[in-house]
Parts: structure tokens; sequence; C-alpha cells
């Protein structure tokens, strides 16, 4: 009998289905598992005894915004040491390409520092330049990728806050087809963030139709998460049913100012799944976001340069119209908003501010008492001497609702987070983004280990086959013979999230700046052994993931067949 490459035995194999565990031996051969034993039965030139540790697929994180941080570290320090093995990044409306030169500034200024870093070149102008300009140095993780709607309107309107115009029309879904046939999954939009918020929902419906003839997927960030948020959520359900393409609403939990709790988007969703529409939905467990301070201002203020923000807000009349938007909220913001809109100032903790460490642990509510000042005053000075660098962690999500959408079958668990590593530029300074370094064993620690809310296997299925699914991705999020071997081997007892902060937050935050959680063994990507115990591996078997013609699209597949 030939030994296999590797052979992963004595496990409690977790196939991804959502089945209970069995024992067996998994093999490896040339990337793909080969072969699933019963326990001892394998031969492989290498074996990895892993007495009785749960083996599963690896976590397919189906929303995050790695796009420019994986350039940045490439290992994927954070996701894969978590047991990630493929992101879909592309969220959000967000996606670094296409580019068209003429909009380089906004398209650099949208992504902030990073986007200064050697690594991030901008040299790519097309969905596929960008592609390969992944695939040229090597990836710790599988990478798929949307198109995002807010890049291609950059690329022909820039800005703008008004409709296309019939060409520019055309060329937005001419962009979109070139990125479609470079591999794209699908379209994504951010209907909150500039210039995504400019666009008519029948601007996305006709941007939708070009994504079904590929048979991509519509994932949207909508249009509003708080006040609006059912309206929103019946937007998006429009937009597939319209364009005739399957809808997954992002990161679906109710914002702080919400009229609802969550069972009412999720009622939304299974009316139209009963309708025989496919819409799934996927959330993260986290109930706070540490984004800047700029990011609360009405969208078209959003990307301007420091300096103009800055002279705006010092202007007392503009500042009194700022805050007017803000309150008002006549276009839906971005959720964290919600805070400022209903002046839940006590939930805004101070994170960095260059200018004025001072304030840093603090929250809004608290400097307003110290300077005996308008909270609204606190928060503009605060922008006003630091510009966009001054970020503050924003408690806006109740956790109940996090629990609803974990035991709803048709969510499943993304972080929303990115590629981080506790050294270099993408920790400099520290980011406060527990989502990135501990999303899925957190989940398995807190809502399966340690609370009832999730059993074992459906967790797992939540992280593996139905986000494969989703993606079309049927050789990945199982453990079946034939399926590549993107493979976690985890502890559950000894599993621990070493990113958390407990609630209400407390300076200086706990398990901040974030570690790497434990108990996540042993990860292999496409058959390779990337994390080891502790350590990363070094080595860089992802691929960037293409969406696969299905046989009857396409004239060339057809007519191999024939
Ligand atoms: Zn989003």
């Amino acid at each position: 009998m030939t030994p296999f490459d590797f052979v992963l035995a004595h496990a409690r194999i977790l196939d991804g289905c959502g089945n209970p565990w069995y024992w067996g031996d998994l093999a490896i051969q040339d990337g793909r598992i080969a072969q699933v034993a019963p326990p001892g039965t394998l031969l492989g030139r290498q074996t990895l005894d892993i007495a009785g540790r749960y083996l599963s697929p690896g976590f397919i994180d189906i929303h995050t915004h790695s796009d420019l941080s994986i350039l940045v570290n490439r290992p994927a320090e954070s996701a894969v040491r978590q047991g990630a093995t493929t992101h879909l990044i592309g969220n959000c409306g967000m996606s670094p390409a296409p580019l068209d030169e003429r909009h380089l500034a906004e398209m650099r200024q949208s992504w902030g520092r990073i986007s200064d870093q050697p690594e991030v070149t901008w040299e790519w102008r097309t969905f596929n330049d960008y592609l390969r300009t992944l695939e040229s140095g090597g990836l710790g993780i599988n990478i798929a990728s949307l198109a995002g709607h807010g890049a291609l309107r950059l690329a022909v309107l820039g800005l703008d806050e008004r409709p296309p115009s019939a060409a520019e029309l055309d060329r937005l879904k001419s962009l979109l087809s070139e990125a479609m046939e470079a591999g794209a999954f699908g379209l994504s939009t951010g209907l909150v963030y500039p210039p995504g918020c400019f666009a008519s929902t029948d601007e996305i419906i006709a941007l939708g139709r070009v994504v079904s003839r590929y048979h991509g997927l519509y994932a949207s960030h909508i249009r509003g998460e708080r006040e609006t948020i059912l309206e929103a959520v019946a937007e998006a359900i429009r937009i597939g049913r319209e364009a005739g393409v399957p809808v997954q609403i992002s990161h679906n939990a109710p914002k702080f100012g919400a009229p609802h709790d969550a069972r009412a988007n999720l009622r939304l969703v299974d009316e139209a799944r009963l309708a025989g529409q496919d819409v799934t939905v996927d959330n993260d467990v986290h109930t706070d976001l540490a984004p800047s301070l700029t990011s609360g201002l009405p969208q078209p203020l959003q990307d301007l340069p420091d300096s103009e923000i800055i002279a705006l807000l010092q202007d007392p009349l503009s500042r009194r119209q700022v805050r007017q938007e803000i309150v008002l909220d006549r276009r839906p913001a971005f959720g964290p908003s919600g805070l400022l809109k209903h002046t839940q100032w006590d939930r805004i903790t101070i994170l960095h501010a260059p200018e004025d460490p001072q304030v840093i642990g603090k929250t809004i509510a608290a400097l307003s008492r110290e300077q005996n000042q308008d909270p609204f005053d606190v928060y503009f000075d605060l922008i006003v001497r630091n510009g966009h660098a001054v970020d503050a962690i924003f408690d806006y999500i109740d956790e109940a609702n996090i629990r609803l959408l974990l035991q709803h079958p048709a969510v499943m668990i993304c972080s929303d987070g990115e590629v981080l590593a506790p050294y270099g530029f993408l920790n400099d300074p520290p980011p406060y983004s527990p989502c990135s370094y501990g999303e899925f064993p957190g989940v398995l620690e807190r809502y399966v280990r340690d609370q009832p809310v999730l059993t074992l296997p459906e967790a797992i299925r939540k992280m593996t086959s139905f986000p494969a699914q989703r993606l079309g991705l049927l050789d990945r999020g199982l453990l079946r013979p034939g399926a590549w071997a993107d493979l976690v081997v985890f502890d559950l007892e000894r599993l621990h999230d070493r990113a958390t902060n407990l609630y209400p937050h407390a300076y200086p935050f706990e398990n901040y700046p974030h570690r790497y959680p434990q108990g996540i063994d042993y990860v292999f990507v496409n058959g390779v052994l990337v994390v080891d115990g502790e350590n990363h591996t070094g080595a860089l078997p992802g691929w960037v993931l293409r969406r696969e013609e299905p046989p009857d699209d396409k004239s060339s597949v057809y007519s191999h067949a024939g």
C-alpha cells in the first residue's frame, strides 16, 4: 500500500455538513483530501496523531476587508491562526479594482493610511490586474473576491453625487462584466458609504442583471442598518428579485437606533425564501467597532482630505449644519453614527488620538463633562485636532441580536475583519479589531462551549460548507475525498480567544493589543501545513480563487462537453 503524502490520525471529524463528529483518519494527497477512513487505518509518509482533537474544514470567511492588508501581510497571520483558510474580499462596495487613473487619489483616500504602504503599489487597473498582483507573491490563505460597486462608481463617476448618464451606466456594466470574467464571485454594495450611497435602486438592479448573466452573487451592506433597516433589507431583496441574483445581506445585526430586534429583519429573509428567492445573511459576533471618528460625518465629507474637513469644522456655521445633518440622518449613515444621532456619547470611547493622548480610554460623554462642553463640540474638536487619525470604539450592537442571528439557519458566520498581524504597519498603532484575530475561535468558545447558543456541528457548518455553497466552492468547506485539503485541528477545551473586550468598556481594554487565539493547533491550506501549534510555518500555499463558469454558460466549456 503506497502511503499518502500526509495523514491526520485519530480525529473527531466534523465534516462541515452539520453532522455530529465521528472518529476517523484523513489522508492528504497532492493538496486534496484523498481518503477518510476509520481511525488507525491510513498510512502516510508523514502522520500527525491528533489524539481526539476536532478536525474540520478550514473556515471560509465570507465577509472580510483584507483587500490591501493581504498585500502587506501575505502570510495572513491573524486569519490563518484563527483557522480561516479562505477570505472573501471586495465587500461593502469596496474593492481596490477596477481603478481609473483619474480617480486614483480618491481611491487611495478611501482606503486610508494603508494606501501608502510600499506593498500597495496601485499599479493595477483592471480587476484581473489586481487578482494577478495578489497571486504574484504567494498567499497564506485562499482569496476570493467580489467587485465593489463603490470601486466601479469611483472609476466612472468619481465621488459625484448624481445618477450615471446612459453612457456612464454602460461603462459601469462593462467594468463589472470585465471583473466577472476575471473571476469575481459577484457584486457588493455599500449603500451607506460614499459613493455607493449616491446610487439609486434602479442603478443597482441594472448592475445586478450583469451579475445574473454570470450566475454571481449580490452581497450588500444595506442602505441603513438602524431606523431604516427593514426598508433596506426589502431593497436588497427587491434587487435580487428584479435582477435575478441570489442575495447575501452582510453583517445584518440591527445597530443602535433600530426599532425592532433581529427577528424583524430575519422575518423578511424567511418570507423571501418561502417565496422561492435565494436570500442568505452573514454576521459577526462583536458588539463594537472602532472606525475613525470622521466616519460619523455626513457621507459627502467623509473622504475629504484632513485639511478640508478641518477647515469646514472650524467654521461655526458649517459646524452647525454638519451637526444637523448627522441628527437628521436623511441619507442613512454608517451604523455607528446612530450613537451620534441618538446622543449616546457614553458608548463612544476614544482609542487613538495622536494629538490628544490624554483622552484615550475616555468616552465622549466623560470628556464633555470634564471640559464642560457640548459633546458634539468635543467630537468636532477631536477631528479638528487629529483629522482622520482619531479612532474610537463604538458600542452599537445589542448582544441579544447576535444570538438571534447565530441561531437562524440562513445566517452564516463571518468576521467583517481583515488580515492583521501584531507587528509592523498593521499594528502601528494597534487597531481595535477583535474579529480579525478571534472571530471563529470566539464563537466556538463562547457560543458553543461555554453557552448553549449553537451546537458544535451547526457552528462549523456556518463557518464552512454554508459559505462554500454560497460561493459555489463545491470542492471546499467539506471533509470529503476530492475536496481541497483546507483543514483546521482544534482543541475545544483549550480554545481561547485572546482578542476579546468585555463591556462596558474599561481602560486599559482587555486583551488589547490583540493576540492570536489559543487552541487552533494545526491549519492546512491546499494540503500544506501553515499553522503548526504556536507557529506560522511561513508557507504560502493559498490561491486566488476565481468563480468558475457553469458548464451551460460559456461556449468554450460547452464545446468541450460536446
Ligand atoms: Zn459593511
